[in-house]
């Protein structure tokens, strides 16, 4: 089979080079001349584990190639996958789907024969509908089966979370389009991977009320933790015991500095706005939403008081600044307000992260100072904050850190450090929702 897939992002680039590892001849469609140059030249232009050789063998073995032109790439294909990126339209939360209707103007436009159209990119219930529509304006001459497929990766387990995801979801009223979905994802039959088929709506909303439970498990959690610190509770324990219950289930259950991301909060966001659209409000969606704001614009009180109220001169290293291990993805992380309000506020901030350091430059105020590594972020610091749980921060021996940095404060917002280790070493430890150790 041949595939044609239109965005080399985090989606369009791991999912076509899932397929074409799978057996299927896959063209990945990216506007951005610079990207596909990287592409054809062999570099990955995104940090994920274990892309840059998937994309290798299979460019070798003649299945993915990257192109610029639309037109080049269509001729022969069974389905076009649209994985263009989908933000929040500024302003009010909408998703802005300038990107999926450009993409399909132009590939109505450049349709050699009848192809199905599937969309990957997260987009708002009757978005399917409204690109058959399209199509059909533009092509009255030819007849394009339209498929909901939502992605649901995870950065930085990209790769396994495709090729053994929790269940497959394609929404469409096309048998042809259900045959074609269901051919390429054939290879995954044999490790009992559930197909699930069903209208185009419920496809578009499964995947935003996936993305806003999970949030919203996460933002209990949080909310918890804060409950914790306030009755001497510790939230770890409190996370087991929820967690071993199974219909809670472990997962999603860890308090940090709230969610960010290029996904929860938008499609919180955007949920928000095609309930209240639809005259079904979903109010618990509407306060994770302003919940977990609120908590990210927090998190600056909460390392101000650890200084003692104040963070004027002082040197603060901050230890990872991407949303999440294992991603140089910065959209939306947490790190952002932290950041800037710890500059607002005077501090002199050092930062280090061993991937988003690039993307972090554009997001973050101009006073920041990178440093090479961990060390040196911390070397004569009068204190640190660690925002993301790199498993480098992990390894970090509290002696070793007392021994490093000036100061002896550490805000740790992923509660990766143990807490009594901590205290043995010297150092004013500050966690989320834990008791301080006697
Ligand atoms: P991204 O911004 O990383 O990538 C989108 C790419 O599409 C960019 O490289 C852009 O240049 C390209 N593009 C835009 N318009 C184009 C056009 N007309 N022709 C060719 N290329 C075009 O986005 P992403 O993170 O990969 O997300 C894509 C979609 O998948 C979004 O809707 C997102 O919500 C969803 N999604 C993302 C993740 C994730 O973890 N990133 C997971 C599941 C679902």
């Amino acid at each position: 089979m041949r595939i044609v897939m239109i965005g080399a992002g985090y989606v369009g680039l791991v999912s076509g080079a899932c397929f074409a590892s799978m057996g299927t001849e896959v063209i990945v469609v990216e506007k951005d001349p610079c990207r596909v140059a990287a592409l054809q030249a062999g570099r990955i232009p995104i940090y994920e584990p274990g892309l840059d050789r998937l994309v290798a063998d299979s460019v070798r073995a003649g299945r993915l190639r990257f192109e610029v032109a639309l037109d080049r790439a269509l001729p022969g294909a069974d389905a076009v996958f649209l994985a263009v990126g989908t933000p929040s339209r500024r302003g009010d939360g909408h998703a802005d789907l300038s990107h999926v209707f450009a993409a399909a103007a132009e590939l109505a436009a450049a349709l050699p024969a009848p192809t199905v159209l599937v969309t990957k990119s997260t987009v708002p219930v009757g978005t399917g509908r409204r690109l058959a529509a399209l199509m059909r304006e533009i092509r009255p001459d030819l007849d394009v089966p339209v498929a909901s497929n939502p992605e649901f990766l995870r950065e930085g387990s990209a790769i396994e979370d495709f090729m053994r995801p929790d269940r497959i979801v394609v929404g469409t009223d096309s048998v042809q389009a259900e045959a074609v979905l269901r051919a390429l994802y054939r290879p995954l039959n044999p490790a009992g991977v559930t197909l699930l088929c069903t209208g185009l709506e419920t496809a578009e909303l499964i995947k935003y009320a996936t993305n806003a439970f999970l949030a919203m498990k996460i933002t209990f959690i949080n909310e918890m933790a804060d409950l914790c610190e306030q009755v001497g509770a510790d939230v770890h324990e409190l996370a087991r015991g929820m967690g071993l219950d199974r219909r809670i289930g472990p997962k999603f259950l860890h308090p940090g500095p709230g969610f960010g991301g290029s996904c929860f909060p938008k499609d919180t966001q955007a949920l928000m706005r095609i309930a209240q659209d639809a005259h079904a409000p979903a109010r618990l969606v509407e306060t994770v939403v302003s919940v977990n704001e609120a908590r990210k614009a927090a998190m600056a009180g909460r390392i101000l008081a650890a200084f003692g109220g104040t963070v004027r001169r002082r040197r603060i290293a901050v230890l990872g600044l991407t949303f999440k291990p294992e991603t140089d993805d910065m959209r939306d992380s947490p790190a952002i307000p932290i950041v800037h309000r710890l500059v607002e506020l005077g501090a002199e901030v050092v930062a280090y992260d061993p991937a988003g350091m690039e993307q972090a430059r554009r997001d973050l105020p101009a006073e920041v100072v990178y440093a090479s590594g961990a060390a040196s972020a911390l070397a004569g610091a009068d204190g640190a904050v660690l925002v993301t749980e790199w498993n480098e921060f992990r390894a970090l021996a509290p002696d070793w850190l007392r021994a490093t940095m000036r100061g002896r404060v550490v805000v740790d917002l992923r509660n990766v450090f143990d807490p009594a280790a901590m205290r043995a070493a010297g150092l004013d430890h500050h966690a989320i929702g834990r008791p301080a150790p006697h």
